[in-house]
């Protein structure tokens, strides 16, 4: 099946970027989402992301135009999936709002539809039955932003169709992904699967007083030769996502030690508005952060 038109499921953080990168590639995007405030934050980071694609991008004007003649915006989700060849889900990371919102969408879509999620930590067997159509569901997996961090982490759960999983590879190509195409189900996919054991590592360092976190990074980034060490990506990550994978480590796991941690970053930068990378102060200043210059690593 050719595809052309795509659905994207919930318009905060990462649908709004995978809808405006979909429609810049030159496919048809319906954006749906459940709270009309969160589709007129939508439509505004569009206009964002076409400054930002054009001042750093390349993009033009055209081009630019064209992408938002392919995008529109519905609070109906009939009205959204009627012609979808493939949707891509970015509801929130809980599981009784991903299995309810595809009881829904089972019902809405056309048969032909693929059905994708963006689900982080969860694997798509957990709501697979959801679906109706299991054979047709996979994840395919975005990281922030989705521009300039262009991995998609394609993962099926066992009843996926080899054939939709190879369409969904194929889709992310054309929407300028590089492919992860993974053979099996893995909480945390590939990245954060490396990633998550690195930060906690970094975290243990710091917390227990064994080395600051500039010098932690400095050895990463001299002895890896990486563009910023374990701090500086949580810079990237953000405190709020940092804060939110705390908690739940704290609360699922009983450990009193990640909720000290929660709260640490809590105190010392959510409530000061250091949310990291994105508001211009984590760990470290932005846009010209320490760990990038030349005397840092001596
Ligand atoms: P977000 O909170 O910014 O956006 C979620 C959106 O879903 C909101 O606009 C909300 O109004 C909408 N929504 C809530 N219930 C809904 C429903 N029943 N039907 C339709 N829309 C509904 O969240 P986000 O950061 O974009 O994350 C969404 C998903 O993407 C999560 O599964 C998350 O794990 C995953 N993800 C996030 C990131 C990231 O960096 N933020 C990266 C990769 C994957």
């Amino acid at each position: 099946m050719e595809i052309k038109n795509v659905t994207i499921l919930g318009a905060g953080v990462l649908g709004s970027q995978i809808a405006w990168q979909s429609a810049f590639y030159g496919f048809r995007v319906t954006v749906y989402d459940i709270d009309d405030k969160a589709l007129e934050a939508a439509e505004k980071k569009h206009q964002e992301y076409a400054s930002y694609f054009k001042a750093k991008r390349n993009a033009s004007d055209e081009a630019i135009q064209n992408t938002f003649a392919r995008l529109s915006y519905t609070l109906n989700l009939e009205e959204a999936v009627k012609d979808a060849d493939i949707t891509s889900e970015s509801v929130p990371e809980v599981l009784d709002i991903k299995k309810d919102f595809y009881r829904k969408l089972a019902d809405a879509a056309p048969e032909k539809t693929i059905f994708t999620t963006n689900s982080s930590l969860m694997v798509p067997s957990q709501y697979a039955a959801e679906t109706g159509r299991p054979e047709k569901f996979l994840a395919m997996h975005f990281a922030n932003p989705i521009w300039d961090a262009n991995i998609a982490e394609i993962m099926g759960h066992p009843g996926t169709d080899k054939n939709i999983f190879d369409e969904v590879v194929t889709f992310s190509k054309a929407i300028g992904m590089v492919p992860i195409p993974l053979f099996k189900e893995q909480s945390g996919y590939v990245i954060n699967t490396l990633l998550s054991p690195l930060l906690a590592a970094a975290g243990n360092l710091f917390f227990n007083g064994v080395a600051d976190y500039k010098t932690i990074d400095k050895t990463w980034i001299i002895s890896t030769g990486a563009k910023s060490g374990p701090f500086g990506i949580m810079d990237l990550v953000g405190m709020q996502t940092m804060y939110h994978v705390m908690m739940l480590k704290a609360k699922q796991m009983n450990d009193a030690e990640a909720m000290k941690r929660a709260e640490a970053i809590k105190t010392n930068f959510i409530d000061k508005g250091k949310m990291g990378i994105s508001s211009g102060e984590g760990f470290y200043k932005y846009p010209n952060p320490e760990y990038q210059s030349p005397d840092f690593l001596k």
